[in-house]
């Protein structure tokens, strides 16, 4: 069964034209043309794109690991009341757009990496050495996965990035207590992603944010579900799909995002790591949130977009959003 409702996507021209207070638009609106060329996509405006009112999901990366996607990869933003609290993922090429999204990160109290993989943490330490212009001391919590024989935990990440004596990079040492110039102490902490149920790893002013494993092949990795006043997200980095359990993890969200990596007729090995445009519409069905937004897109998957979501619609009946960089999604009040 193939359905013909519309695609309704985002672009990052939409976003600029309409200034720092773009919402989604709103299910029902007409479809927005999707293209896919690097020059569509590239924000150009000098000006912040924001989404400064009540809270919102913000996308900072939408891309995947290879740079043939024109895209920074994963990463997102949590604003609460015109601050950006919460930082999920830090993948290559969020730098430069958390800059753009307007976030300051003596605002930031939470980070939340999925998993170790580039495209979803190789920014952390160029994000973190802001620290040194910050006015004030700040503190922010850092939650990661649980490290196995082939990845580090996100304690182990931490050392190895800054450990004071040994740590790649060392000059950053001080981010572990607010010292040497450094105006922000971090405090890393692993999830097990073995763990039969969510873990809660923060919370503040009415907002809570759970952890839980995923299935993303061999490698360790996490989902996030952050539930406020206004409503549930659920991030989900990369996974295969095949942990059942993520369904009641993930149900009564608002919104779910999840990666759009690979076609229906993908490698096994590729199979292994992410899921299908079938899984993830089967999950999108079972879990119904208000919309699915689509992240993680690559070279081959944006190529055959329209016809992903055509797949996923099969499935979910919900209104689809092709996530860009910086597209804005507003939890309705
Ligand atoms: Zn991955
Ligand atoms: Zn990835």
């Amino acid at each position: 069964m193939t359905r013909s409702l519309p695609l309704f996507s985002l672009v990052a021209a939409l976003a600029l034209a309409a200034g720092p207070s773009l919402a989604a638009p709103p299910a029902g609106s007409p479809a927005q043309p999707a293209q896919a060329s690097a020059a569509a996509q590239a924000p150009a405006a000098e000006a912040p794109v924001t989404c400064k009112s009540g809270i919102a999901l913000q996308l900072l990366g939408s891309g995947g690991p290879i740079s043939d996607d024109g895209r920074a990869s994963s990463g997102a933003v949590i604003w609460i009341d015109g601050k950006a609290r919460l930082l999920i993922d830090a993948g290559g090429g969020t730098y430069l757009r958390y800059g753009q999204s307007g976030a300051r990160l003596e605002d930031l109290d939470f980070i939340g990496i999925s998993h170790f993989h580039t495209d979803h943490v190789a920014d952390l330490p160029a994000i973190l050495k802001g620290a040194y212009f910050l006015s004030g001391n700040h503190e922010v919590q850092l939650v990661g996965p649980s490290g196995d024989a082939n990845f580090p935990s996100m304690t182990t990440f931490f050392d190895r990035e800054f450990g004071r004596g040994h740590g790649a990079f060392e000059y950053l040492s001080g981010l572990s207590n607010a010292s040497d110039g450094l105006q922000l102490a971090v405090h890393p902490s692993d999830v097990n992603v073995a763990s039969p149920g969510a873990t809660r790893v923060w919370q503040g002013d009415g907002v809570t944010v759970y952890a839980f494993g995923i299935p993303h092949g061999d490698v360790p990795a996490l989902a996030f579900r952050i539930e406020t006043p206004q409503g549930v997200i659920v991030l989900s980095a990369d996974q295969n799909g095949s942990r059942k359990e993520f369904v009641d993890f993930a149900r009564g969200a608002d919104i779910l995002m999840m990666p759009a990596a690979i076609d229906d007729d993908a490698d096994a090995q590729s199979r292994f790591l992410h899921a299908t445009p079938t899984i993830v519409g089967k999950i999108a069905a079972a879990v119904n949130p208000k919309m699915l937004v689509l992240d993680h897109f690559m070279g081959r998957s944006l190529r055959d977009k329209d016809k992903n979501v055509g797949v996923i619609r099969q499935f979910y009946t919900g209104p689809v959003y092709a996530g860009r960089d910086l597209s804005c999604f507003p939890l309705s009040h």
